[in-house]
């Protein structure tokens, strides 16, 4: 007997957004199961950081579905499905993301900046909070930094600090949008490895990268964003190995 395959985590249906008379988005649909890890390649001006923006509310599309842990929101304005601001900011507080630009606060110390939306957000405890920071802060190596401003770290560890106060608000979802494009070489497989440990873990990732080792290795399945359309998905042997359409064929030899 085959068993049923669990009911996706995320489910977006027609995801469209524009800015003025530019068309960004042009109707994507995904599903994301529990626990998959999905990266996003293509080019500049593709898209990519317009949808994740799109998919944590940030700027929420202006028209398709989305299903969630039991939401079910239409984008359309008008639509009486619309995401209430309570639900848009209980939507944002369930998924993470982590951007390329770490953006921690630099007059908090690093403890403060991971406890900050937990109490504020959340309403846990200093106690509570700090115990859940310190867990975390011990698991990425920085346990002797937590009171540290965060100006005083390197790239790297600022952006292990950004993913673990992401993680304090134990999110469903985590989206990565190039968190290891502005570190220096040398510092980028820290937090690559981050990653890879939460994936294996079973953290549901959506990530967009230029790490085609990283996407080959660690994803389920790569999609290429192209001109605000999914031109092609599939597991990374195919899509990175086998490409069909000559605009990806282009896109990965550009970069490799
Ligand atoms: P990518 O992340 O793939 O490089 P983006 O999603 O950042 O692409 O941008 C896609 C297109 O949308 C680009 O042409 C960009 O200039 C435009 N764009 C993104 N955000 C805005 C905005 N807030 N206002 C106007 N145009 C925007
Ligand atoms: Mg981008």
């Amino acid at each position: 007997m085959t068993q049923d395959a669990p009911p996706p985590l995320l489910k977006l249906r027609d995801i469209r957004k524009s800015f003025g008379t530019l068309d960004v988005l042009k109707g994507i649909d995904l599903e994301v199961a529990p626990g998959e890890v999905v990266s996003i390649i293509g080019a500049s001006g593709s898209g990519k950081s317009t949808f994740l923006r799109s998919i944590n509310a940030i700027e929420p599309a202006d028209k398709g579905r989305m299903e969630f842990e039991g939401w079910d929101f239409d984008f359309d304005r008008d639509s009486r499905f619309f995401p209430t601001d309570r639900q848009l900011q209980a939507l944002r507080s369930r998924i993470g993301m982590v951007f390329q630009s770490y953006n921690l606060w630099p007059h908090k110390t690093v403890l403060q900046n991971v406890i900050h939306a937990p109490m504020g957000v959340l309403g846990q405890s200093r106690t509570e909070a700090t115990e859940v920071a310190d867990a975390l802060l011990d698991r990425i190596g920085l346990y002797d930094k937590r009171d540290a401003s965060p100006l005083r770290l390197s790239g790297g560890q600022q952006q292990r600090v950004a993913i673990a106060r992401a993680l304090a608000m134990k999110p469903r979802l985590m989206l990565f949008d190039e968190v290891t494009s502005a570190l220096d070489p040398e510092l980028v497989n820290e937090v690559l490895q981050l990653m890879a440990s939460l994936a294996d873990e079973g953290m549901t990732m959506l990530l967009v990268t230029h790490e085609m080792s990283f996407a080959r290795d660690v994803s389920s399945r790569v999609l290429f964003f192209d001109q605000g359309e999914i031109g092609e998905e599939g597991p990374p042997s195919k899509v990175l190995r086998a490409p069909e359409s000559p605009r990806l064929q282009q896109f990965l030899h550009s970069i490799l």
